[in-house]
């Protein structure tokens, strides 16, 4: 583009726009919603610098409040007959995804929740569906090689064709020998990722970390990516489950280290329990240790801190909840809010 204005211009006249362009591309304007000419935007950003763009988009007719609180729900297996309170029947799971959808929840990968990468119509929410242990329950393939149906995977990727706007995409946490040890387990994470799922990091060996030494942690860690990357060597591995929810006891551990020729870099940490993760622009937001909340259904009886109660009380008191205002480019929420945007966004803040 800079080079075909130039040709078009005088020798003078382009050595001007390209110092201009130059400006603005260290100020990063935003995309211009008018498919009006980059070169003139910045000729006008670079002739009234004081003067902000006016906002892509009104937060205020959709109550936008991008500082609200985002459910992050972890489920474990999916299947006919659970045994345990961390497993769920397939109708209890469709009819969570059915509650999601109509409350204006729409999915959202762990890393983009981190990177504050959410890029959401007005007025819907993201929430984070999170599947740890790499079980069979989660991703099977039938005689015919297709997924096979009532596994987790299948319930959402059909859930998902049948209702528009409701992306099929969660983070998956990989255990070894994943998915009951098939020898498809490779192929099976392959097709994840091509999905666009996210295949993040539980650790080789499922151990609790805050039992082991920093050396222990670090090989665990580094064998959690290794596992993924061996199956899938396009993978970025960048966030972590802790398994059984447990940290490592050191204060401060780092979450990037390399361990037997294996790097690791995590950009986020997921929990176990019990509450809404905050919002990634704000204030209360640590990546390194985010909340998430069982599935579960709740009877309206006493709290019991799961994904059911939970939505229960989002929906009650939706100031509490993030709601999007549709441009990806700026944080809107009331003005009132505004001491709780975290330094590094604060450029993208628009009150209102
Ligand atoms: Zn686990």
């Amino acid at each position: 583009m800079i080079g075909a204005l130039v040709t078009r211009l005088s020798v003078t006249a382009g050595l001007l726009i390209v110092a201009l362009i130059a400006v603005a591309c260290f100020r990063q304007p935003p995309v211009d919603p008018a498919g009006l000419d980059p070169g003139a935007v910045a000729v006008e950003a670079a002739a009234e610098p004081t003067e902000p763009p006016p906002p892509l988009v009104d937060p205020a007719p959709v109550d936008a409040n991008e500082l609200g609180e985002v459910p992050v729900i972890m489920y474990h297996r999916i299947l006919p007959d659970p045994p345990g309170g961390y497993d769920r029947f397939p109708r209890q799971f469709r009819a969570e995804l059915r509650q999601l959808y109509e409350q204006g929840y729409r999915p959202v990968r762990a890393v983009d929740l981190v990177r504050g990468d959410l890029d959401l119509p007005a007025g819907t929410s993201p929430v984070v569906l999170t599947f740890d242990d790499s079980t069979r329950e989660q991703l099977a393939y039938d005689e015919a090689g297709d997924i096979a149906p009532d596994t987790a995977i299948a319930i959402l990727l059909d859930f998902a064709a049948t209702h528009e706007g409701f992306d099929p995409v969660a983070s998956v946490y990989v255990n070894e020998a994943p998915f009951g040890g098939v020898a498809d387990g490779p192929r099976m994470l392959a097709d994840l990722h091509a999905r666009g799922f996210e295949l993040g990091n539980h650790t080789a060996g499922h151990r609790n970390l805050g039992q082991l030494s920093a050396a222990q942690v670090c090989r665990g860690l580094a064998g959690g990516v290794e596992l993924i990357t061996d199956a899938v060597p396009g993978a970025q591995v960048r966030t972590l489950s802790l398994p059984l929810g447990v940290p490592p006891q050191r204060a401060g551990w780092p979450p990037r280290g390399r361990a037997g020729g294996v790097a690791y870099e995590h950009e986020g940490v997921f929990l176990v329990g019990a509450e809404p993760a905050p919002s990634p622009f704000s204030v209360e937001f640590d990546p390194l240790a985010i909340p998430r909340m069982r599935s579960a259904s709740w009877d309206g009886g006493e709290p019991d801190y799961a994904s059911g109660f939970w939505l229960d009380v989002l929906a009650r008191h939706p100031g509490r909840r993030y709601l999007s205002d549709g441009d990806p480019s700026r944080v809107s929420f009331p003005a009132a809010l505004g001491g709780r945007v975290a330094k590094r966004f604060r450029t993208a803040a628009n009150p209102y």
